[in-house]
């Protein structure tokens, strides 16, 4: 970062000292583990940047959006429908709470097990290091599982404004209906705090801004499946990351941009790694910034990743916003189908999250899946062994990594995914 962003994070209220110490782990684990892969697509230049200004930069265009009267909505989920805030003239932005950060703190709030996504959204907010929640008119919470749902209860005294969604948790007919209710509430909420009121126009804007980041990204993920593979897992993930902070356009292009150079390497056969090298589609919780671990450990090893089903992947990009509704009423039935279709484990019972895994495997030619959970993560740890089961069974072999974001298991995952690539190349 070139310019002194320091009285901005000031007036943010960041504990200066606490936040140095943040980028300055941040930094040279970007750099070590981003800038050292070889051959990497031109167009990444972009997101080496906007992750070179993540806390300075983007964060200085949300101050002054709010300056000019926007609203900032920030957000832990894929729940949290973009489309609404962008309709009403706000900004959404992810919280990532992907690294652990005063959990001595979080954990005089929270029980030891639980997951550390939800410790590191404490352990940031506590120890005042994160612009993005700072910079927050609101942040949505939804109750999905039980660890964030009740933990909520809490996070409510520690940001100033919170408005909590709730979130079906099964497929029929009343949840689809509680979705529904839920996201006309929230349109009501957010009405209230711009003091603007929803119309088609301005629904149909929302739905077309993130259809077409939607769009981009599939585009993307197509790309992935060529071989040899022309762009890297990590560097894949991450594109995935920023997709929750950039300004929607503005990444819709950037992305495209690497599509079209991304279509050129595939014409010229070139990738990352050479053709035939094993392919990995991992699956399970999302890896939100800078939880870049296990892609490390697993493209360490001479794999390459070629596809993410998680919520930081093609669970939370998949379908797009039917956008013919001529009414506001039926734009925002089309955006509850919308959603209704992510196949989150806090969904009983979940069965086309395997389906999905299956046809991404199919048409990203994986030869093999990871499934990641996160430590204490009731759902997707429990569901990890039918899925399991039923990914062998069609043939795809399968392994299962439960961690966390410490270090101390680095060495023997490695030697777990080692051991996996060879059976793959077996
Ligand atoms: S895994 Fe479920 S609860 Fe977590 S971000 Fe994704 S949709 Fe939300
Ligand atoms: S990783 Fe699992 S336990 Fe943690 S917030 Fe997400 S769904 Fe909940």
């Amino acid at each position: 970062m070139s310019t002194d962003y320091r009285p901005m994070w000031k007036e943010l209220g960041l504990d200066l000292d606490a936040h140095d110490a943040l980028l300055g782990v941040l930094g040279p684990l970007y750099q070590q583990t981003f800038m050292t892969q070889p051959n990497r697509p031109d167009g990444m230049k972009y997101f080496d940047f906007v992750m070179s200004e993540v806390h300075g930069l983007r964060i200085q265009e949300l101050v002054e959006a709010r300056k000019a009267g926007r609203k900032v909505v920030g957000a832990f989920c894929t729940f949290v429908p973009e489309e609404i805030v962008l309709a009403l003239d706000g900004i959404l932005v992810g919280l990532c709470a992907g690294a652990e950060f005063a959990t001595g703190e979080a954990e005089k709030h929270l029980p030891r097990n639980t997951c550390a996504l939800i410790k590191g959204a404490f352990g940031f907010a506590l120890a005042r290091v994160c612009p993005y929640v700072s910079a927050s008119d609101v942040i949505v919470g939804e109750n999905t599982c039980d660890g964030k749902k009740k933990s909520y209860e809490i996070f409510r005294d520690l940001v100033p404004r919170l408005h909590v969604m709730d979130i079906p948790q099964v497929k029929s007919p009343e949840g689809r209906a509680l979705m529904r209710a839920e996201f006309a509430r929230f349109v009501a909420f957010l009405e209230q705090i711009t003091g603007r009121d929803m119309n088609v126009e301005s629904l149909k804007r929302g739905i077309a801004a993130v259809n077409a980041k939607r769009a981009a990204m599939h585009r993307l993920a197509r790309l992935r499946a060529a071989d040899p593979a022309p762009i890297s897992g990590l560097d894949g993930l991450l594109m995935n990351q920023v997709y929750f902070y950039d300004d929607p356009a503005r990444f819709t292009g950037s992305v495209n941009a690497i599509c079209d150079e991304l279509e050129q390497r595939i014409a010229r056969q070139e990738g990352v790694v050479r053709k035939g090298t094993p392919r990995i589609l991992v699956s399970g919780c999302p890896m939100a910034v800078p939880n870049w671990k296990l892609p490390s450990i697993i493209e360490g090893t001479g794999a390459v990743i070629v596809g993410e089903e998680s919520c930081v992947g093609e669970r939370g990009t998949q379908a797009l916003t039917d956008d013919t509704g001529r009414t506001v009423d039926e734009l925002l039935d089309a955006i509850v189908d919308r959603y209704l279709k992510i196949d989150c484990a806090i969904f009983t019972p979940n069965d086309s999250r395997v389906e999905h895994i299956l046809a991404m495997a199919g048409s990203l030619k994986a030869d093999g899946v990871v499934h990641y959970g996160l430590q204490f993560c009731s759902p997707y740890q429990i569901e990890a062994g039918p899925v399991e089961k039923r990914l062998e069974k069609e043939g795809l072999p399968t392994l299962r990594i439960d961690t966390d974001y410490g270090q101390e298991d680095v060495g023997q995952i490695r030697t777990r995914v080692e051991a996996f690539i060879e059976r793959l190349r077996g």
